[in-house]
């Protein structure tokens, strides 16, 4: 006998990497590469192919394993390294600029990124970050490295991973310094610049909210839309309280409405998970879910009078889900209604609390 399972059902972004190569669209290849990180299995390293050889897209985590994953699918489609003229990397997460260091460094690939493009790990990235706009703050960078920071909420901790992702990102430290180059763009575009990559014309989007430096590209003679993390198809995005900066969530709705605004978009091309036909109704749905979230910390507002926000991390997710990243989500949803003038906060014995408007 077999015990009922209490485990949710397996979301596509989970699925462990297929090693097969499908063709999405005439020149755009899918590959998947492996990862593990809390709730995902995979991400999706798109080829894009032209005359010049290929292009990729997100090459993967940094190290040797995912190395070799991606040389292998890149033999598999018909490609060396070296024929890899372009990386782009759609956004600061080490999931998706893996390999784009040394393909840069090794092979003279050119590495495209929103303008904004930072990691945490790289302190001279900054540095070299001499073209901002005028007016850009270069202070409180949102892609800086989040664990032992401050958390904004509460003075009696510093900001810590869950263990089995703080290993994982001791590691990519140590495969880093070893074996990897940080992924320092030479290109860096801004919102709506034409980027040509298979044969197709992209339009560059600037989309924040999971990240400040958060870039799909829109291909709007055929519909295709590379999506990123911005948009997935079973999951949400996490979105952080812990970048500069007020309010995330009113960034990303805003990205998400630019999405579901597109027109005639076809196919859109997730980082994690299948490709998905009704962008505009997958962005219509993670908003529903955030301002669903809204309404829950609106009820308890109501019932929890003035309080932590630890306290209201408890009433938005499950006991197993309890902890730090909870509570990041939960202060940007809170921030997002203080900003909206619902709530007003306060700090109080070395902690922020709010409460509804009167
Ligand atoms: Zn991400
Ligand atoms: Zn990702």
């Amino acid at each position: 006998m077999t015990a009922p399972s209490t485990e949710r059902p397996r979301r596509q972004e989970q699925e462990p990497a297929s090693t097969e190569i499908t063709e999405m669209a005439p020149g755009i290849l899918r590959s998947q590469l492996p990862i593990s990180l809390p709730g995902l299995g995979h991400v999706n390293c798109y080829f894009l192919e032209d005359e010049r050889g290929v292009a990729v897209v997100d090459p993967g985590l940094p190290g040797p394993s995912s190395w070799r994953a991606l040389v292998h699918r890149l033999k598999q489609a018909g490609y060396k390294p070296n024929n890899v003229h372009t990386v782009v990397v759609t956004h600061s997460h080490p999931d998706h600029f893996g390999g784009a260091g040394r393909l840069r460094d090794v092979y003279g690939a050119e590495v495209i990124s929103h303008r904004s493009f930072r990691t945490w790990f790289d302190p001279a990235e900054d540095e070299t970050l001499d073209d901002e706009p005028a007016g850009a703050t270069t202070e409180t960078p949102r892609s800086v490295k989040p664990w032992g920071r401050e958390m904004p909420w509460r003075d009696d901790a510093t900001f810590q991973p869950p263990m089995k992702r703080r290993l994982k990102f001791g590691l990519y430290r140590v495969a880093l310094k070893r074996f990897m180059r940080t992924p320092a763009p030479t290109r860096r575009v801004d919102d709506a610049e034409i980027i040509t990559l298979a044969r197709r014309e992209w339009v560059s989007l600037h989309t924040p909210g999971h990240t400040n430096d958060h870039l799909c590209l829109f291909d709007p003679a055929a519909g295709i839309v590379l999506a990123g993390d911005h948009v997935l198809p079973t999951i949400t995005p996490h979105i952080s309280g812990l970048v500069a900066g007020a309010d995330p969530l009113t960034e990303f709705f805003g990205s998400l409405e630019k999405v579901a605004g597109l027109d005639g978009v076809t196919l859109a091309l997730p980082a994690h998970g299948h490709p998905f036909h009704d962008l505009a109704g997958r962005a219509h749905e993670i908003r529903a879910h955030h301002e669903e979230r809204l309404d829950t910390l609106r009820a308890a507002a109501q019932e929890l009078g003035d309080a932590t926000v630890e306290a209201y991390s408890q009433k938005l997710f499950r006991p197993r889900s309890w902890g730090q990243m909870a509570e990041s989500e939960t202060y940007a949803h809170l921030e997002h209604l203080r900003e909206t003038g619902e709530v007003v906060s306060h700090r109080e014995a070395g902690a922020l609390r709010y409460h509804l408007v009167e």
